[in-house]
C-alpha cells in the first residue's frame, strides 16, 4: 500500500478520500487554491500545497503544479476526485510519465470513454444496447437534420464532449431543429471546446439507472448494483438511491452484465460508473418491462457513490487504494450483496424558487444531523442510519469559483420507507443559515407522492412542481411566536436574572404592552405582545379579521425552544442573522423579519436603467446590442456561475445604451453588465 498520496481536489470529496486514507494509515496531501487556504479539506489532511489562484484553471487544473507538488512532497499517487483532472487523459498519462500512480484508469480507457459519440461506436461493437440515434463523425448541419428525421420527434442533441447535465437540447418539432442545433454547438463549443454533437432519440419518462463497477490489474471486474438518479434538475442529480425501486434480479443482472462488459471493453481498471436511460413501456407498475441503454461511462468515482457504500457496506475509495496499488478486487461478484435501502440528498447553495439560482455567502449557521460515524457507515455494520459527507465547517463561505454542493446528505434504512423517515429527519435537522439552500425543497421532493411511492423518472420535479415550490411550511402565527419569544429569550439573557430589570413577565412599572412589526412572505405585519398580571402572555399577530390571538408560552433556549401558540405547539431553533430569524421547525423551516418602528422607511429601491448581475460569474453572451430597442422579458444577456447559465432579461421596455463588458469577462455580483433607456 502506498504510504502518502495527493488528493487533486477540494471540498467534500478531497475530505472523503482524507477519511479513508486516514483510516488505512496512509498520509495525505491537500493541493489548495487562494480561496482555499482555510477550507476543511487543508485542515484534514497531513500536508499541504499552494498551487495558485481560486478559479480552477489557476489552481486544480494546473496539472503541472500538482504533480511538482507530489513530487516535492514525497507522495507516491494522485487521487483525482471527481470533476477537475478526474477524466483528463493528459494528466493520467502526465502522472505516469512523472512515477506517480494516478488513482484511476488507465488513460486509454478515459479517452475511450471522453467523448460521448466515440464511446457509443465502442459499446455498440461490445454488443452493449444503444438509444436509437446518430453518433457519426460527420457533422454536417444538413445531415444531422436527416438523422433527427429518421430518428422521429423528440431528440435530443448533445454535445459529444459534454458533462455535468450541460450541453444538451430537446427538440420536439423538425422545424425547431436548426436553431437548437448552433445553440447546443455554441454552448459546446463554448464550454467543451468540441462542438460535436451526437443526436439521441428523447426517451420519455425516463429513469436514469447507472451501474458501478470495479476492475482490477488482475483481470477481474465486478458490478456493485446499480443506483437510480432519476430525481433530476437541469439534467442535474438531486436525488439518488441504491437499489432502484422495482428493480427485479434479472434486470439487474442483465444491467450489471452489460455495464461489466463495456468496462472490459476499454479494459477498465478501478471504479466506474456506466450510465443507462431506462424506458418504462409498461409505467411504474410493471418495472419487469423497462429496457435500458448505454448513455455515457464517467471513469471515475461519482458523487452518489455512498449510497452504494450504504448498501454494501463497502468503502469504495479503499478499493481504489488497492486496485491502484495493484492488489486484486476484495471481494468476487458472487461475494457482492446489497443490503437495505440507502438514498442520497445533495444538499446545494442555490435557490430553488429562482431557478435555482447559485448562492454565495458565508454559512453563518451550519447544523448537521446527528451521524453515526464514518468508519461505522463503512464497516460491513448495516445498522448505519446517517452520514453527511461535507467540505465546509461552520463559518466558511461557499464562494463563486466553484460547485455549489455544500454538503451530502445520505440515509440507510432496512426499507425504503425507513430510509425515506431518515431522510425527512436528517433534513429537518440540517439547519442552514446565511446563504439559500435547497434543504428544504429536498424535503419536499423526499415528502412528494411521486417520490414517496416511487413513480420515479426524470420528470418527477416538473410533474411535482405545484407542492415543490414557494411552499410556506411554517405559517405566519408560529413564525411571529417564535420571533416573540427569541426577542424575550436574548432580553432575558442581556438583562440577566435581576427580577427588577426584567422586561417581561413581571412588571413593576406598569408597561403591559408591546408592539412589534413583522415582515413575512413579503407582506408587513404588526404584532402586539401584552403581559397578563398572572405573568402569562397574550400575542396577537396580524390585523382585523386576519388577526391570530392566543396565549404564548415557550420554554428552553433559541436553538432548542418548545413553543406553544394559538392552539399550535411545535419544536423550534431560531437563529439571527442581522434583522431577520431563520426559524426551524420539525414541519419546515421560515424567516421572518423584525422591522425597527423607529428606523425610517426603506428607500427607493428601483434600480432605473441599471441591469446588474445577480451573481458573480462570467458573461457568457450579450443577446443585445447598443442601439436596440427591447421589450420587457426579452432575454439581453446569459451569465454562468457555478456550472450554470441564467439568462438575464429587460425589467421592462427600452431601448439598449451601451454593454459595459464582453463575453468573457468575470464580473462581481451587483456588477452593472449593460444600461437601459426607456422607450
Ligand atoms: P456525477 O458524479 O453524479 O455524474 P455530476 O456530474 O453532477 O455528478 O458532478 C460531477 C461534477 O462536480 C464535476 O463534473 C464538476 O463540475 C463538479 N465538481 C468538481 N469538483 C468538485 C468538488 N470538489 N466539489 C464539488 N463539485 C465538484
Ligand atoms: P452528462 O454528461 O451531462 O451527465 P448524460 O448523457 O449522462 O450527460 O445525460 C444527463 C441526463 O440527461 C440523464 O441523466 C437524463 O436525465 C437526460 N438524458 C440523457 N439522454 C437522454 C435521452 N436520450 N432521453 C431522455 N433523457 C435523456
Ligand atoms: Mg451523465
Amino acid at each position: 500500500m502506498f504510504k502518502k498520496i495527493l488528493i487533486a481536489n477540494r471540498g467534500e470529496i478531497a475530505c472523503r478520500v482524507a477519511a479513508t486514507a486516514r483510516r488505512m494509515g496512509v498520509q495525505t496531501v491537500a493541493v489548495y487554491s487562494d480561496a482555499d487556504a482555510r477550507a476543511k479539506h487543508v485542515a484534514v489532511c497531513d500536508e499541504a500545497v499552494h498551487i495558485g489562484g481560486s478559479a480552477p484553471k489557476d489552481s486544480y487544473l494546473r496539472w503541472e503544479r500538482i504533480i511538482e507538488a507530489a513530487q516535492a512532497t514525497g507522495a507516491q499517487a494522485i487521487h483525482p476526485g471527481y470533476g477537475f483532472l478526474s477524466e483528463n487523459e493528459e494528466f493520467a498519462q502526465a502522472c505516469q510519465a512523472a512515477g506517480l500512480v494516478f488513482i484511476g484508469p488507465p488513460a486509454s480507457a478515459i479517452q475511450a470513454m471522453g467523448l460521448k459519440a466515440e464511446s457509443k461506436r465502442l459499446m455498440e461493437a461490445a454488443n452493449v444496447p444503444l438509444v436509437p440515434g446518430y453518433h457519426g463523425a460527420d457533422q454536417d448541419a444538413a445531415l444531422l437534420k436527416r438523422e433527427a428525421d429518421r430518428i422521429g420527434y423528440p431528440v435530443l442533441i448533445k454535445a459529444s464532449a459534454g458533462g455535468g447535465g450541460k450541453g444538451m437540447r430537446a427538440v420536439e418539432r423538425a422545424e425547431d431543429f436548426d436553431a437548437a442545433l448552433a445553440s447546443c454547438k455554441r454552448e459546446a463549443i463554448n464550454s467543451f471546446g468540441d462542438d460535436a454533437v451526437l443526436i439521441e432519440k428523447y426517451v420519455q419518462r425516463p429513469r436514469h439507472i447507472e451501474i458501478q463497477v470495479f476492475g482490477d490489474t488482475h483481470g477481474h471486474c465486478v458490478y456493485l448494483f446499480e443506483r437510480d438518479c432519476s430525481v433530476q434538475r437541469r439534467h442535474q442529480k438531486v436525488l439518488e438511491e441504491a437499489p432502484a425501486p422495482g428493480m427485479t434480479e434479472s434486470l439487474r443482472r442483465q444491467m450489471g452484465e452489460a455495464a461489466v462488459a463495456a468496462a472490459r471493453a476499454v479494459h477498465y481498471v478501478g471504479a466506474g460508473t456506466v450510465e443507462f436511460i431506462v424506458e418504462q413501456p409498461g409505467g411504474y407498475e410493471r418495472p419487469e418491462e423497462m429496457k435500458f441503454y448505454f448513455m455515457e461511462m464517467n471513469t471515475r468515482l461519482q458523487v452518489e457513490h455512498p449510497v452504494t457504500e450504504a448498501i454494501t457496506g463497502l468503502d469504495l475509495v479503499e478499493w481504489q487504494l488497492r486496485v491502484a496499488a495493484g492488489e486484486p478486487l476484495p471481494l468476487a461478484q458472487e461475494d457482492l450483496r446489497i443490503h437495505g435501502h440507502a438514498i442520497e440528498a445533495r444538499i446545494c447553495a442555490e435557490n430553488p424558487d429562482n431557478q435555482f439560482l447559485p448562492a454565495t455567502g458565508q454559512l453563518a449557521v451550519y447544523r448537521k444531523p446527528a451521524c453515526t460515524s464514518f468508519e461505522r457507515a463503512n464497516g460491513r455494520d448495516t445498522g448505519v442510519a446517517v452520514r453527511v459527507d461535507d467540505g465546509v465547517r461552520e463559518g466558511d463561505a461557499i464562494s463563486p469559483f466553484y460547485d455549489s454542493m455544500v454538503a451530502k446528505l445520505i440515509v440507510h434504512g432496512d426499507t425504503r420507507e425507513q430510509a425515506l423517515a431518515r431522510l425527512d429527519e436528517a433534513l429537518a435537522q440540517t439547519h442552514i443559515v446565511g446563504l439559500a439552500t435547497n434543504v428544504q425543497f429536498l424535503r419536499l421532493v423526499a415528502r412528494s407522492a411521486s417520490f414517496a411511492q416511487a413513480r420515479l423518472d426524470t420528470a418527477l420535479i416538473p410533474r411535482e412542481q405545484d407542492v415543490l415550490f414557494q411552499q410556506e411550511r411554517v405559517g405566519l402565527p408560529l413564525a411571529a411566536a417564535a420571533a416573540v419569544a427569541h426577542t424575550l429569550l436574548r432580553e432575558r439573557a442581556s438583562e440577566g436574572a435581576d427580577p427588577f430589570s426584567r422586561r417581561d413577565g413581571w412588571r413593576s412599572h406598569g408597561l403591559t404592552e408591546r408592539r412589534f412589526a413583522f415582515e413575512f412572505g413579503g407582506a408587513q405585519v404588526p404584532a402586539r405582545l401584552t403581559y397578563q398580571h398572572d405573568g402569562g402572555l397574550l400575542l396577537a399577530v396580524g390585523e382585523g379579521a386576519q388577526a391570530v390571538s392566543g396565549a404564548l408560552a415557550f420554554q428552553g433556549d433559541a436553538q432548542g425552544l418548545e413553543l406553544q401558540f394559538a392552539g399550535q405547539r411545535t419544536r423550534a431553533a431560531v437563529y439571527a442573522l442581522g434583522e431577520t430569524d431563520h426559524v426551524f421547525t420539525p414541519q419546515g423551516a421560515t424567516q421572518i423579519v423584525s422591522i425597527d418602528l423607529l428606523a425610517h422607511a426603506g428607500e427607493d429601491q428601483s434600480e432605473g436603467g441599471r441591469l446588474t448581475a445577480p451573481m458573480p460569474g462570467k458573461v457568457v453572451s450579450f443577446a443585445v446590442q447598443a442601439g436596440d430597442t427591447v421589450t420587457k422579458g426579452q432575454p439581453l444577456a446569459v451569465m454562468e456561475a457555478m456550472k450554470m447559465e441564467h439568462t438575464i432579461a429587460a425589467p421592462a421596455d427600452g431601448v439598449v445604451q451601451e454593454l459595459l463588458y464582453a463575453p468573457g469577462d468575470q464580473v462581481a455580483e451587483g456588477a452593472e453588465l449593460l444600461t437601459l433607456s426607456a422607450a
